[in-house]
């Protein structure tokens, strides 16, 4: 299937990277293990195009061509990279745009390990990072440097929920000779249509919503045309991979991913919505919520949520009374990751440099499943009950 403009996201989800009729008829794209590509004559192995052809295992099997084809469709994207982790699309996409000497902006609220590899890796390589207000808007444009490169945004931020303004920061860093990468991991290739708001690179930690079932790690990275070779490039000098059974993974989630969403939203809308009544909830970060500062650019820019959001509590509760809530909770786990089927919750501490993050209590994330959202809201009732009884 290739791109076709008169056909929903939705649509090219089930049809994008299939290829029966040459495959027995079968359905799905089958995993091919490879690490040798073997040419079967001399001409063929001097030919070799690495951009076109399957030539190593390390440099993509069939199977996650497949995936990489499905996913730009649906997002809109021209091509896509597939990679180990979230986090290798994050730092394969900004190291292939800046070399020692350069400068990024980064959102204060980007994802700590997106923080880490700026501060710890690209520092190292003489590349200068400056962290910026997430709600800066189009006033980025006074940040720019002769040396800034590329520009990183993440919308919501995946602790804090503040949107930003794509299409207004993507025009300043265009106007500026930037590229804009845009952590899209919240949004998906579905709720937010990357390239239609003037992104040029869009990264995703598939691990989460795209395999959805928190059990395979996977980064992609969309991008359009004119920065597919460099990023190729770049993915290749890393070494970096994806691996053919967690691309079928991914390919497998992606089928299922809107009727997912869909409830993830529902389901969270309503817990939510619930939270926002109980007396130790003094605000809920989500942008689905008519109330929240960041609704209206949402609704503006976003198809839709997706089932992670964050509460803030209406004090600085210590670990021995919000043990009492979570460690007591049936059907929300502490972990890592979010976008899986099931339910999770973690206290949060966001780390800022360039704003403050004020928060007078206790921050929560929850990520809300696919458990029917009547049991969550009674185990997150019986939960805050032990926890105003532990803090008296
Ligand atoms: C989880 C996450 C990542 C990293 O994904 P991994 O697959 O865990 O490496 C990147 N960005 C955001 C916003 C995330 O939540």
């Amino acid at each position: 299937m290739t791109k076709k403009d008169n056909v929903h996201p939705e649509t090219l989800l089930t049809s994008g990277g299939r290829d029966p009729e040459h495959n027995f008829g079968i359905v799905n794209p089958p995993v091919y293990h490879a690490s040798t590509v073997t040419s079967p004559t001399l001409a063929e192995w001097r030919a070799r195009d690495f951009t076109q052809q399957i030539t190593y295992g390390r440099m993509g099997t069939p199977t996650q061509k497949a995936l990489e084809e499905a996913i730009a469709l649906v997002e809109g994207g021209d091509k896509a990279i597939a990679v180990s982790s979230g986090l290798a699309a994050i730092t394969t996409a900004i190291s292939a745009f800046v070399e020692s000497g350069d400068h990024i902006l980064v959102s204060d609220s980007a994802y700590f390990p997106t923080r880490n590899f700026c501060n710890n890796v690209l520092g190292k390589f003489g590349v200068e990072t400056t962290y910026y207000d997430p709600l800066i808007g189009d006033n980025i444009a006074n940040l720019f440097q002769e040396n800034t490169k590329a520009v990183l945004t993440e919308a919501p931020g995946s602790q804090t929920f503040e949107v930003q303004d794509i299409p207004a920061i993507s025009e300043a860093a265009h106007a500026h000779g930037a590229v804009i990468i845009n952590d899209n991991t919240w949004g998906t290739p579905l709720n937010f249509r990357s390239f239609e708001k003037g992104v040029d690179v869009s990264v995703h930690a598939a691990t989460k919503y795209i395999v959805g079932h928190s059990d395979a790690m996977l980064g992609i990275i969309v991008t359009t045309d004119a920065h597919y070779e460099k990023i190729l490039l770049n993915f290749r000098y890393w070494g970096q991979h994806a691996a053919p059974d967690d691309c079928y993974l991914g390919l497998r989630g992606l089928r299922t991913m809107a009727v997912r969403l869909h409830q993830h939203e529902e389901n969270a809308l309503k817990v939510a919505n619930w939270l926002q009544l109980r007396p130790e909830v003094t605000r809920v970060l989500f942008p689905a919520l008519p109330n929240d500062p960041g609704h209206a650019l949402w609704k503006r820019d976003f198809e839709g949520a997706s089932g992670l959001f964050a509460v803030t509590l209406d004090q600085h509760y210590d670990d021995a009374a919000l043990a009492t809530m979570l460690d007591g909770l049936e059907l929300f786990a502490m972990g890592a990751s979010w976008g899986g089927f099931e339910s999770l919750i973690l206290p949060a501490s966001p780390i800022r440099t360039a704003t403050e993050w004020e928060a007078s209590g206790t921050l929560l994330r929850l990520h809300v499943g696919l458990e029917h959202p009547e049991d969550l809201i009674s185990d997150l009732e019986a939960g805050l009950d032990r926890l105003s009884t532990a803090a008296g």
